[in-house]
């Protein structure tokens, strides 16, 4: 029996990880449950999986939770230090790191410290702290499985393999792919949360939008797969059914395919190294009578450049980019930015923030906390 800690378990990876969990109680216990501020939900699958503890960020609603739990032998804390303190708990096998954004490094790497085996769908730690993150992985000899659909399939095909000559990352394209910079300038968040594909939380919806999502998945898979940014290429399949591929030395490419569905990845990363069993829906290629690829439009879609100069900056560059994404974010869901304002700010952003070569763990705080501090 794995014995599981979600962080982000009331968020879209949460929930669908529980249905996992649900169709296979005899190989996974629920140890803990994380959330942000989403009480309701915390507690209502408090009642159904019997956790060992449950942690809300919000403290302000620590008092509806734990009152709804006091009946049951479930521990309740509150506040942000007490979802990273979570992550020692000796009883934790293995920790889904899906919290969003930035608020996910310090769990994560608490996890990674402590020895936890890490199922990692919060993309934005790595693309922060990348370095000081394998880093921690490789001393405490803790493996880091990909949740995110591309990197699992990319890490499926490395399987038994070596040799890689490149990784071709592929993107959806989003809701507004096709249409010129010009016919992108009215629209709005509501546009842009309709995801042709897939449905997932706000913050990454809007990011597949503006194809920020995409330049934070090539610095993610710089770090696990330790691959230059220079070798991960980004190939538009608005099909979304190839989820990724490796070119090898000899020319052969390697794709891992299905239907789009994060409880697969999801599953791979908990079950590996094994494969079990699903019920979900099989791939049926009638369906798809035409797989088409293309490459991304630049110069219409920023932010996929803006993520390819942070790595190749390096330093807090990528949490710099990272920061100024989360708040340009939040701005453009609020109505106070405009879609294309998304790059503009990053870009101004990148170029204002001080440049630090080697930060450490603090200096990438700092990064972070300065840069929300000065653009609220
Ligand atoms: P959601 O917005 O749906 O969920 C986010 C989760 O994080 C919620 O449980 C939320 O709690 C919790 N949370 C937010 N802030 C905090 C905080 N400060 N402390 C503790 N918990 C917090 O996001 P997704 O599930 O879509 O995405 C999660 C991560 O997975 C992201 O990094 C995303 O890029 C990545 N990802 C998502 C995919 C998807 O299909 N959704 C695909 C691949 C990667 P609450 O709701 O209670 O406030």
């Amino acid at each position: 029996m794995k014995r599981i800690a979600i962080l982000g378990s009331t968020g879209s990876i949460g929930t669908q990880a529980l249905n996992v969990v649900r169709r296979h109680r005899d190989r996974y216990a629920v140890e803990v449950l994380c959330a942000g501020g989403n009480a309701e939900l915390l507690i209502q699958q408090a009642l159904e999986f019997n956790p060992n503890a449950v942690a809300i960020a919000d403290s302000s609603r620590y008092r509806e939770v734990s009152d709804a739990l006091a009946s049951r032998d479930i521990k309740v804390f509150a506040g942000a230090s007490s979802v990273a303190d979570l992550m020692e708990m000796s009883t934790v096998d293995m920790v889904l790191a899906a919290i969003v954004g930035f608020a996910g490094l310090r769990p994560t790497l608490r996890a990674i410290e402590h020895g936890k085996a890490v199922a990692l769908a919060n993309k934005e730690t790595m693309v922060v702290a990348g370095q000081i993150v394998t880093d921690a992985a490789l001393r405490r000899h803790v493996p880091i499985l990909p949740v995110d659909s591309e990197h699992s399939a990319i890490f499926q095909c490395l399987v038994g393999e070596g040799g890689v000559d490149k990784i071709l990352l592929t993107a959806s394209g989003g809701p507004f792919r096709g249409r010129s910079r010009s016919e992108l300038e009215h629209v709005t968040a509501a546009d842009a949360l309709h995801h042709p594909n897939w449905s997932m939380g706000p913050k990454v919806t809007i990011d597949s939008s503006t194809l920020m999502n995409k330049g934070l998945e090539v610095i993610e898979a710089k770090w696990l797969f330790g691959v230059d940014a220079e070798r991960i290429e980004v190939v538009v399949h608005p099909q979304s059914v190839v989820h990724s591929m490796v070119q090898f030395c000899d020319g052969s490419v390697k794709a891992q395919l299905g239907v789009p569905t994060m409880e697969t990845p999801i599953q791979y990363a908990l079950s590996f190294p094994e494969r079990i069993e699903s019920h979900l829906p099989r791939l049926d290629f009638a369906r798809y009578p035409q797989l088409t690829f293309e490459k991304p439009d630049t110069e219409t879609f920023r932010c996929l450049p803006l993520a390819y100069e942070a790595i190749r900056r390096g330093g807090n560059m990528p949490c710099v980019m990272n920061a100024a994404n989360e708040v340009a974010v939040k701005r453009f869901m609020e109505g106070r930015l405009s879609f294309a304002g998304i790059a503009d700010f990053v870009e101004r952003v990148m170029q204002q923030a001080s440049f630090v070569a080697q930060p450490t763990l603090d200096d990438l705080y700092e990064t972070d906390n300065s840069i929300r501090n000065l653009y609220r």
